[in-house]
């Protein structure tokens, strides 16, 4: 770094390089020393020249030294505290007391590669080193616009131990959304589902006797226990709305919940449930071969029907007739007979069988609501008919601690101090929208034709002057598997100025490139990514995505939509739309009426069941109240 060259003057105190010296200077020698661009010839004889150089030169070395001693102690505070970060000594050397806590400091420090600068943005006094932000976003934690609610509004049973699922208890404080609450029926009906899990599930009595009952193939009548069991295949996304609406079907048939711990389900997410566990227990099932069934296997409910070794219309006179286990097949894919399931004689017949294995990848939770036998419970469980996968997956999807420190990391250093955060998530599905301008376009003009971000200005003429106080600040986070977007979304708005003067910085965790099976560190990067987006203040998703979903979900957040892109010359036209609520979409439902038994338009036979906008056949749940058609 150059230093500021001091003018001389010999003389007086008050000369104009007096005032340039810095008071410590000042107080030692009452003089500057020589600077660079001094005369060459002085009218001082030169034995006192000498003197006075090797006083000046001691003068030198002295304010260097104290220089040097104020500015390394925190350089190397802050170095070593980045490299603690980087590499993440703490956590291995002092255990999770030393863990930073959610109001740590963050520090910015720049780095220039080739010079070596080092601009750390502290206020150097030892007694208050603090923290100097640029912008005055309101980043104090907790994040929460409302007083902290460990427990969601009771929700979530109480006496959990805190540390071994920090994410359960801390999330309300990162939450900024208003959170919705749960009906006084579906807090009861949560307790006791819970205690039925702890009776029924494994490691117990029950559990142990139904298991022997699968093995020897025998159904009982009037089973003590009944089970589902929920496969989790596909992405991520698909294995949160599968296991959500395994378990509502759980609860509206006194079944105990079992998921089945493949792809990392086993890792992801705590245990929902107090004193159980809601893991299928693999080593000891005795259908060993469960992760293959298919739609082709012969115990699917559809062949049984379609075999006729099962009919609704005429039930066998006792259960033991039954067969010890039917398989669901309810996967994109299905055929008629087995979207049977969403049929009330259906229903009736399998609810005494005492073991159901569930393959779905889709939220299935819209076909519950047509089946007239649960109406009246969901209507009371859930009055606000929108937000019922909001209160499944805040109830049962929380990050482990591991999954939790990617979350609330990012969330502090990136998106905390903005004054709004926006998410964006860019699904790119066909393989021509990887990295296309026209998406670009679709996404940039969503964002400017909805208001959601300020546009961009072409010229630098008509840049707002910095107002006192700062600029309004906006963070956008993008989650994508690919960097493209971001790296344009990026530099437009670090090559141009914004038409309000709000300052705009763009995030993106990861890009994973593409999606991976069966690996823990990819999933819990998705993990993270998804309740990153739920952390938002405002959601743009895209269209089909059950990623997306989940995220708008878990945020409480009815998000923007874009349209799913099928031109390769021209964008959507609207590039998005408002959606009609935060619930996912049932990708493939029966369109069938059970009663008439004939095919129907089941988005239109509820006010509160529609079709989808992304997938236009699929249903959605909508608060008939607001939403009209
Ligand atoms: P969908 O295919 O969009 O319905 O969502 P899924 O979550 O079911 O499957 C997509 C999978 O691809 C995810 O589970 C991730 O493994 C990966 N993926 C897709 N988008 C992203 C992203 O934005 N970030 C990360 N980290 N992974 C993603």
């Amino acid at each position: 770094m150059q230093q500021r060259k001091a003018k001389v003057v010999w003389g007086g105190a008050e000369s104009a390089a007096a005032q340039e010296i810095p008071a410590m200077a000042m107080a030692r020698n009452g003089s500057w020393p020589e600077a660079e661009g001094a005369p060459e010839h002085s009218p001082v004889p030169r034995k006192k020249r000498l003197a006075l150089d090797e006083k000046r030169w001691n003068t030198v070395v002295n304010v260097m030294l104290i220089a040097f001693v104020m500015a390394v102690p925190p350089v190397i505070v802050a170095l070593r505290w980045g490299r603690h970060r980087a590499i993440g000594l703490d956590r291995g050397r002092q255990g999770p007391a030393a863990a930073s806590p959610p109001f740590g400091r963050t520090s910015n420090i720049c780095l220039s590669g080739n010079v070596g600068v080092i601009n750390l943005n502290y206020e150097v006094k030892p007694d208050k080193l603090r923290l100097l932000r640029a912008g005055s976003g309101d980043g104090s934690f907790p994040y929460a616009r409302s007083p902290p609610d460990k427990l969601l509004g009771g929700l979530l049973p109480d006496g959990l131990d805190e540390r071994s699922c920090r994410s359960r208890y801390e999330s309300s404080m990162y939450s900024r959304n208003p959170a919705r609450r749960p009906s006084p029926q579906l807090i009861g009906k949560l307790r006791r589902h819970e205690e039925l899990q702890r009776r029924c599930g494994p490691n117990t009595d029950a559990y142990s006797r139904a298991v022997q009952q699968l093995r020897a193939g025998k159904s009982v009548d009037s089973p003590e226990c009944k089970y589902v069991v929920s496969i989790s295949h596909r992405g991520l996304g698909n294995r949160i709305l599968a296991a959500a609406s395994a378990f509502l079907y759980a609860v509206l048939t006194d079944r105990v919940l079992l998921v089945d711990p493949s792809n990392e389900m086993d890792e992801l997410f705590c245990e929902p449930f107090p004193g159980t566990t809601w893991l299928l227990p693999r080593r000891d099932f005795p259908l060993a071969s469960y992760t293959n069934f298919s739609i082709d296997t012969a115990e699917s409910y559809g062949n049984m029907l379609k075999n006729k070794v099962l009919n609704a219309d005429v039930p066998p006179a006792t259960a033991t007739q039954l067969p010890a286990f039917v398989y669901l097949h309810l996967d994109h894919d299905y055929g008629d007979e087995d979207k049977m399931f969403f049929c009330d004689d259906d229903q009736r017949l399998l609810s005494n069988v005492q073991w159901l294995v569930m393959r779905t990848d889709m939220y299935t939770v819209p076909g519950l609501f047509l089946v007239t036998a649960f109406q009246e419970e969901l209507d009371m469980l859930f009055p606000e008919r929108d937000a019922v996968f909001h209160f499944l997956a805040r109830y049962l999807f929380h990050p482990t601690n591991h999954v939790w420190g990617l979350v609330t990391r990012y969330y502090r250093a990136y998106l905390a101090r903005a004054e709004l955060r926006l998410g964006v998530q860019v699904r790119n599905f066909d393989p021509w929208t990887q990295q296309s301008p026209v998406v670009l376009r679709q996404i940039t003009s969503c964002l400017w034709k909805e208001k959601l971000l300020p546009e961009v200005l072409d010229t630098e003429k008509h840049a707002m002057p910095m107002m006192p106080g700062g600029s309004r600040t906006t963070a956008v986070l993008v989650t994508s598997l690919r960097s493209w977007y971001y790296e344009r979304i990026k530099g437009l708005y670090w090559d141009h100025a914004t038409a309000t003067g709000e300052d705009v910085s763009v995030h993106q965790p990861s890009h994973e490139e593409q999606q991976q099976y069966g690996k823990k560190s990819h999933d819990d990067r998705a993990w993270a990514e998804m309740y990153l987006l739920s952390l938002c203040d405002v959601l743009v998703t895209s269209g089909w995505s059950t990623f997306g979903y989940v995220a708008q979900g878990l945020g409480g957040m009815t998000p923007w939509v874009l349209h799913k892109p099928t031109n390769v010359t021209s964008p959507p036209d609207p590039p998005c739309f408002r959606d009609m609520s935060m619930e996912p979409c049932f990708h493939a439902p029966h369109v069938y009426d059970c009663k008439l038994k004939r095919g129907a338009d089941t988005g239109k036979m509820l006010p509160h069941v529609r079709y989808c906008e992304d997938v236009s056949w699929g249903l959605k749940l909508v608060d008939a109240k607001l939403y009209k058609a």
